[in-house]
């Protein structure tokens, strides 16, 4: 497929009501990707694999496991920098991620789990925000001292985590990548997004 391809299919899927964060972020990594990686859906179902039965532990054990897995498991390290970590294929791949991709794989690998989570900002960063009855528990590339107030957590829907990623892109790329990215803001639905569960 060509490049101009791959970028209006990723406008298109982008502007899905139903996206799910794996979708979208699939789709952005393949229009950016100079060559086709490996699906980064296998690479989830894979790594999602040592989290299955967490979901029947407490909210604070689902976190720790989840913590474990991109740390330990996936050896994912954080990285703000390079525009390359802000594509997930890249991130799996390469064991560097932005915040943002980090969040996007850790609520991957939680939902394919059966663990609820969703990807929420708490204080400027990104979370995965892993959710019990009563309880909730951020997990990420940092530790936020004491529980965190369910007030300051704002839930990020996938079309909302597309924008993020697009604009940091946008900001940190080479002219090519980031005139793409510009693109494709400019051709995403504007406005506010329809609330996802
Ligand atoms: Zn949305």
């Amino acid at each position: 497929m060509s490049a101009k391809l791959r970028e209006s299919s990723a406008v298109r899927l982008l502007g899905r009501p139903g996206l799910q964060h794996d979708q979208a972020q699939a789709a952005l990594a393949a229009s950016f990707s100079v060559t086709a990686m490996a699906a980064p859906g296998a690479l989830l179902d894979e790594a999602s694999l040592p989290l299955f039965g967490v979901g029947e532990c407490e909210v604070a054990e689902q976190a720790h496991a989840l913590a474990d897995q991109l740390t330990n498991g996936l050896c994912l390290s954080p990285d703000r920098r390079s525009h390359r970590a802000l594509l997930i294929d890249h991130a799996l791949t390469h064991r560097s991620a932005h915040p943002l991709q980090i969040a996007v794989i850790g609520h991957e690998l939680a939902r394919r789990a059966g663990i609820s989570s969703c990807i929420g900002i708490c204080e400027g960063e990104p979370w995965i925000v892993v959710r019990g009855e009563s309880k909730m528990a951020l997990v990420g590339p940092a530790q936020i001292a004491g529980c965190p107030n369910s007030q300051n957590v704002r839930p990020r829907c996938p079309h909302q985590v597309a924008r993020a990623v697009l604009t940091e892109v946008r900001a940190c790329a080479p002219p090519d990548s980031a005139r793409r990215a510009n693109r494709l803001l400019a051709a995403m639905p504007g406005g506010r997004c329809r609330r996802h569960s």
